[in-house]
């Protein structure tokens, strides 16, 4: 609380009255730290992959390049971080669109049992490759709804290829579709390495990572869901997470019809 105090005095200097105004700055601090935190956290996610493309390259440079081994492996690890950076700029891109409002959406009519079906069968063959069972459910008479057909597909790819990043190998993946009264829903389940409790509410935060090193592995930006929930918002729609640690996670997106 920030507080302002100002004394009135008359015509000779003496005190008459004084004025005390308090101000609640606590919405605003807030969005400040958010703000700083954001650029902090943007600088050093860019940073990271800067580091290791800029080391790799002056090893090279120095001379390792004469060791053809050496060389492609290096090459490599300069393409996956190259990779990175273009990934965690296009999301960054996405976002401040989203928050700006720049975003033209393509609204038409979305056959949503049909797109969700599609896209499993698309990433049946990623999950393969660990293993894992992904299957697809309908239940019940699904009708179609409005929206933007290429940005609801990002969401559910998103979706689903987080509930195969954070499955082990054997484990298994499941897409229900169905009806709740005026609003379909798309339920993604795994198995896999679950959520704690206590991060469970920060996982739409921007950057917020369980495990920043497996995250990172894995290839993401952190980014994903929380550019998830500004889509689904969009859509007047809605998305919540139900998770347990060691035992699997279920994330809901509802939709009006
Ligand atoms: P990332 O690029 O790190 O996957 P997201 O925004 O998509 O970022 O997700 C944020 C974090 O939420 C992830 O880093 C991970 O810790 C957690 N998470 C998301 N989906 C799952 C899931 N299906 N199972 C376990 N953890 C998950």
């Amino acid at each position: 609380i920030k507080v302002y105090f100002a004394v009135f005095t008359d015509t000779k200097s003496r005190p008459e009255g004084f004025i005390v105004v308090l101000h609640d700055v606590t919405e605003e601090q807030k969005l400040d730290n958010m703000r700083r935190e954001f650029v902090a956290n943007v600088s050093h996610e860019l940073r990271t992959p800067i580091t290791s493309i800029k080391s790799y390259s002056e090893t090279l440079l120095d001379g390792a390049v004469d060791d053809r081994e050496t060389t492609e492996h290096f090459l490599n690890v300069i393409n996956t971080e190259a990779d990175r950076m273009t990934r965690l700029v296009k999301d960054l891109l996405q976002l401040s669109r989203l928050d700006n409002q720049q975003v033209s959406w393509n609204m038409g009519e979305v056959p949503i049992k049909d797109l969700v079906r599609d896209i499993v069968d698309r990433m049946r063959l990623q999950a393969e490759h660990k293993h894992q069972k992904l299957e697809s459910y309908v239940i019940g008479v699904i009708p179609n709804i409005k929206g933007d057909k290429d940005r609801l597909e990002q969401v559910f790819v998103n979706l689903i290829s987080n509930a195969l990043k954070y499955t082990p190998e054997n484990g298994e993946i499941t897409v229900y579709i169905g009806r709740i009264y005026n609003d379909v829903y798309v339920k993604v389940a795994d198995n896999g390495i679950g959520i704690p409790a206590d991060s469970l509410p920060r996982v739409f935060e921007r950057f917020y990572r369980v495990d920043k090193a497996r995250s990172r592995d894995m290839g993401g930006t952190g980014l994903g869901l929380s550019i998830a929930k500004e889509i689904i918002q969009a859509h007047g729609g809605t998305i919540s997470i139900s998770s347990e640690e060691k035992k699997g996670t279920e994330i809901t997106v509802r939709l009006a019809v």
